[in-house]
């Protein structure tokens, strides 16, 4: 295992972010290789805990010769905005800066190729430059997970659509609940730019069936724990050695991934009428006919009419709901997978 420093020089004279990038030396030049990284949003940590238990087991192979593909691991992908901490309260989805969501924004390339990004001299933002130095750090790998978290919810992924169903290997691997499938932009998310370089190229090149490339949902943002960390950590090595990155003849191969992959315009966002205390009466995991109460907003408490109720637009599944109590009219309450479009969909990522 070699640790490198990578460095972003920050905004303003004195500053500079840094953070360890963990490269793992594989034995043969054929085998796919591996890129993940945690963190991005900065508090989203049971993908660090993962990788917690998982870069032990990858050092093992690598010392034992079992590995096979070069494995990248970016533990904490985001100083900046593991840095940001507001009045006691951490903020790890927005830069403080510029008010863009950190998995937002990234470069989008017309091809593989380095050259194009931005370096780290040039006149944008530090965010800016982290992005441009995670996908230069990404580039080149089969495989691309980037482990995030909702705030509470079921394991899920996002898959963009090139590379379904051939990524069901990692959503049984990882026993994930649901996949939500995507294939028009999600306004320059990490996985996006992680795709984005393949999709001018022939089939050939792009080699699909070879890559996985992933937003990975590990359940709720509290579901940080070593019984957690373990078991995600075991499935991303037994993804890995499924795919060949890894040989381990005690690993099982993939299991069939049974649960419900869903475009991307099935999600239907409930959002808030009015403001107030939400009391959810459904949690991540039951399931729900249409019109079915999903949470009350206490306006006006204990008075007549003083709790506007939230209804199911249809039948499906409750994949995530806030962590927060107080809501904001307009703010979004829960993600409900239905069976079919929403009627409320529109294009892009679900959330800012
Ligand atoms: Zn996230």
């Amino acid at each position: 295992m070699e640790r490198t420093v990578e460095t972003i020089s920050g905004d303003t004279p004195g500053i500079e972010h840094r953070f360890s990038v963990l490269r793992f030396r594989g034995a043969s030049a054929d085998a796919p290789t591996a890129y993940l990284q945690a963190a991005l949003h900065g508090n989203e940590l049971p993908g660090v805990a993962a990788l917690h238990y998982l870069i032990p087991m990858v050092e093992a192979a690598e010392r034992d010769g079992r590995l096979l593909g070069a494995v990248t691991v970016v533990p904490y992908a985001n100083p900046i905005g593991s840095a940001q901490h507001h009045f006691g309260e951490h903020m790890g989805r927005f830069s403080l800066g510029s008010r863009v969501n950190f998995n937002r924004d990234f470069p989008l390339l017309p091809r593989p190729d380095p050259s194009l990004l931005p370096g780290d001299d040039a006149p944008v933002f530090a965010e800016k430059r982290l992005k441009a130095r995670l996908v230069a750090l990404s580039l080149g790998h089969d495989l691309v997970l980037d482990l995030h978290c909702d705030d509470e919810a079921l394991p899920y992924i996002y898959a963009p659509r090139q590379v379904w169903p051939g990524m069901q290997d990692l959503a049984a691997a990882l026993g994930c609940e649901a996949v939500i499938i995507w294939d028009e932009t999600s306004d320059g998310a990490f996985e996006e730019a992680a795709i984005a370089p393949y999709l001018g190229l022939s089939p050939e090149e792009a080699r699909w069936e070879r890559r996985a490339i992933s937003t990975v949902e590990l359940r709720g943002r509290r579901d940080v724990s070593p019984e957690l960390g373990q078991r995600d950590a075991a499935g991303l090595y037994r993804f890995l050695v499924g795919r060949g990155v890894i040989r381990d003849a005690a690993v099982d191969g993939p299991a069939r991934f049974e649960g419900p992959a869903v475009p991307l315009d099935h999600v239907e966002m409930a959002y808030a009428p009015a403001g107030g205390a939400i009391l959810y009466h459904v949690e991540p995991g039951d399931r729900v006919r249409a019109g079915d109460p999903l949470a009350s907003i206490l306006t006006a408490p204990g008075e007549a009419g003083g709790a506007v109720i939230v209804t199911a637009p249809q039948d499906g599944l409750i994949l995530t709901r806030r962590a927060h109590r107080l809501t904001r009219a307009g703010d979004d309450l829960l993600k409900l997978l239905g069976t079919k479009r929403s009627a409320t969909a529109k294009s892009g990522a679900l959330e800012d």
